[in-house]
């Protein structure tokens, strides 16, 4: 959007937080949808405390890391300092890697093979802690890209119930950057509401608009809020 890369956003400033909510308040009132219906989720990778003190103080308290090392370096001094911080994880997850993801998020949007739910089945149950779960669908079955294939979706959300015991709170994509992203968001809705799940994770700081358009109710922004990685 041309209005985020214009504006004088820096990694110090929380200037961005306001546009993005404005836009998305935008958004939901022109889809007729009420703004509580959509989760923003500050996507604070690469960004040090420096730079995340400023927007939680702005009012902001749902963040996204993609790797559980980082996370694990920055947050929990964050969130002794700032209570009440939600923290999602949405980069791809390792099984190794199960027992700290368990351990330090709220929510983890990139569940996608057997491995995963085993591990974190197992850890859920050890740790006594329910993060919500999304599964994440490679809707442009991109090769080097994380997910279920769409046409294996049914499947893997039925396993990921019956056979992990896992509750699924909805379903997560990141279309290709190289395509229009609309139908991959109307393509998860529909996966989505064929498997009776209401969380659609998608949109990003160039798309959460469409994304709002195509029921998202959790939206992941993060150059927008923070400025240029
Ligand atoms: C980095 C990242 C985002 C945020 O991307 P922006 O374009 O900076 O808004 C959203 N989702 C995932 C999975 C990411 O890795």
């Amino acid at each position: 959007m041309a209005a985020e890369t214009t504006a004088p956003v820096t990694s110090s400033s929380p200037n961005g937080l306001a546009a993005v909510e404005q836009e998305i308040a935008r958004a939901c009132k022109d889809a007729g949808r009420d703004r509580t219906s959509v989760t923003l989720i500050a996507v604070s990778k690469t960004f040090d405390a420096e730079a995340i003190s400023p927007v939680i103080t702005a009012g902001q308290h749902v963040f996204g890391e993609n790797r559980v090392q980082e996370a694990k370096a920055k947050w929990p001094g964050l969130m002794m300092a700032y209570p009440g911080i939600v923290l999602h994880l949405i980069g791809p997850l390792q099984s190794n890697k199960a027992k700290e993801a368990v351990a330090l998020f709220h929510a983890i949007h990139s569940v996608d093979r057997p491995s995963i739910c085993e591990a974190l089945a197992k850890e859920m149950k050890l740790q006594g802690r329910q993060p919500e779960l999304f599964i994440q669908i490679n809707t442009g079955e991109e090769p080097q890209k994380a997910g279920v294939a769409p046409a294996e979706a049914d499947a893997f959300i039925a396993a990921c119930r019956e056979k992990y015991g896992l509750t699924i709170a909805g379903l997560m994509c990141i279309p290709p950057v190289d395509e229009a992203p609309a139908p991959h968001f109307a393509l998860t809705a529909k996966i989505a509401a064929r498997n009776g799940l209401k969380n659609l994770s998608m949109g990003m700081s160039a798309d959460f608009v469409t994304a709002i358009q195509f029921g998202a109710t959790h939206v992941r922004v993060g150059s927008a809020i923070f400025g240029h990685r």
